[in-house]
């Protein structure tokens, strides 16, 4: 029997991404009889010269997480999508740009002031600044050029699925893996690894749609009740925006939604459509209210553009400059 030669490969990520697929554990073992992971560096001793001498579409699919933070995150995404017949983009910093698109809300010299100059745990006496090209007396060293806009697997090569989850969670990966081997694979495009529907409708809490005086974090309340909507109880939760496919976990944990399985089908953006979710419920009397209680939600951009941000309408704070 043929194995299929399945890629793994992480850009700019955690790596959380990698370890979910470990996670479906015992699920793993009856796959080796029928698939061959001829490139997962997280896991096997490869170098990208393995791929490089690749046939192109040698790879039966490759499942590639973390956004494109830098040039090599680019060349590799460039390069396993000509060695491979189907490109998923894994995770929600492949499919939305995810936590590490954060930065887009500041410059890339803002970003590393921070955290080369700035930090509590910094001592830089120096000033040294990671670049490009460095030589240090006969050695000449080359670092990925980090770019001031971080971009979606999508905005720099063709991207045949979409599976979102920061991470996904282990059963989807097992649903996706099995629709492989089967070749049984949605039409190209579609997003494959979730629900088709709000987050709120797999979530077993009963959401009355009430109206809200003032948002809190989950360590501002003594107690929260077990059944009753988050959103209700004035905890922020992106259920009523976020795709499901999840199984509502973090809700069951108590805690709200952040939106990891990014905008429903048909929305462009997640954090404008969380923002008319949470207009409606804002109880205000008049102007001056409003903006007290909307003052409540802290961080506003990141809670709304948690995992979204490089897909979002605004990509980016102040245009878009790579
Ligand atoms: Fe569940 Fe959150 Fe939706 Fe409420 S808003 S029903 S807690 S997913
Ligand atoms: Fe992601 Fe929301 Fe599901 Fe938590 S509840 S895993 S944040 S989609």
């Amino acid at each position: 029997m043929t194995k299929a030669k399945v890629a793994v490969y992480w850009a700019g990520s955690c790596g959380g991404c990698d370890i979910a697929i470990l996670d479906i554990h015992e699920a793993l073992l009856p796959l080796l009889d029928k698939v061959d992971f001829v490139f997962w560096p997280c896991v096997m001793d490869v170098k990208f010269s393995d791929v490089e001498n690749m046939p192109d579409k040698y790879m039966d699919i490759c499942f590639f997480n973390g956004a494109i933070r830098n040039s090599e995150n680019r060349h590799m995404a460039e390069l396993l999508r000509k060695k491979s017949k189907t490109l998923v983009a894994f995770g929600s910093c492949s499919a939305f740009g995810g936590i590490p698109a954060l930065s887009n809300l500041f410059t890339k010299n803002g970003t590393f002031k921070r955290a080369y100059m700035e930090s509590e745990s910094t001592v830089n006496e120096t000033g040294v600044w990671p670049g490009v090209k460095t030589e240090i007396g006969p050695y000449k060293l080359e670092l990925p050029e980090i770019y001031d806009t971080v971009l979606k697997l999508s905005d720099v090569t063709d991207v045949d699925y979409i599976m979102p989850g920061c991470p996904p969670v282990p059963e989807q990966i097992k649903n996706v893996i099995g629709a492989v081997l089967e070749g049984n694979l949605p039409k190209k495009g579609e997003t494959v690894g979730a629900g088709g529907k709000n987050l709120c409708e797999e979530c077993p809490r009963v959401r009355e749609e009430k109206k809200i005086k003032r948002f809190y974090r989950p360590q501002e309340l003594e107690h929260i009740d077990h059944e009753k909507c988050l959103l209700d109880q004035g905890l922020l939760c992106l259920g009523p925006a976020t795709r499901s496919g999840c199984g509502a976990q973090c809700p069951a944990a108590n805690m709200g939604c952040r939106g990891c399985y990014g905008p429903l089908p048909g929305v462009k953006d997640q954090g404008l459509k969380f923002l008319s979710a949470i207009a409606s419920v804002i109880d205000s009397k008049d102007e001056k209210e409003m903006e007290e209680i909307i003052n409540t939600i802290v961080d506003p951009a990141g809670t709304f553009y948690r995992f979204t941000m490089a897909d979002s309408l605004l990509k980016r704070k102040g245009g878009v400059k790579d």
